[in-house]
């Protein structure tokens, strides 16, 4: 699959980015407009479009993702207080870069529910 997305380009080292965990299959970077004092971004390698293009085979690189969020929850020394990871899907969800990512938010109390 093509991915000529911002995201795909980070994935490739192409653009810089400030990255604060990677592995085989995913990057996690800093968002550029972040909505907590941590916003990261956590992306596959692998271009996947919106969670509605995820299938089977994508289960466990999905998992992956959760987990890397887990470990920046750690690194960023907020995992015990609570954090919040969101995908966004389409429009309505508010999706607006289209290579599949988790939010990871954290470093004060996040309202529920949200906007
Ligand atoms: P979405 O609205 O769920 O698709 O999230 C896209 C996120 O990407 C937004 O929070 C943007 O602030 C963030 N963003 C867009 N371009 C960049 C970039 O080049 N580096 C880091 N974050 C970005």
């Amino acid at each position: 699959m093509s991915d000529d997305t911002i995201f795909g380009k980070i994935a490739r080292g192409e653009i810089p980015a400030d990255i604060v965990y990677e592995d085989e299959h995913a990057v996690a970077f800093r968002d550029l407009n972040p909505q907590a004092p941590t916003h990261v971004l956590v992306i596959p390698r692998r271009p996947i479009a919106t969670l509605n293009d995820a299938g089977p085979d994508d289960a466990e690189l999905i998992g992956r993702l959760f987990l890397a969020a887990a470990k920046v929850a750690a690194q960023e020394g907020f995992a015990d207080d609570g954090y919040r990871t969101v995908i966004n899907c389409n429009a309505d969800g508010g999706q607006t870069v289209y290579h599949l990512h988790v939010h990871l938010l954290g470093g004060r109390p996040l309202q529920w529910p949200p906007g």
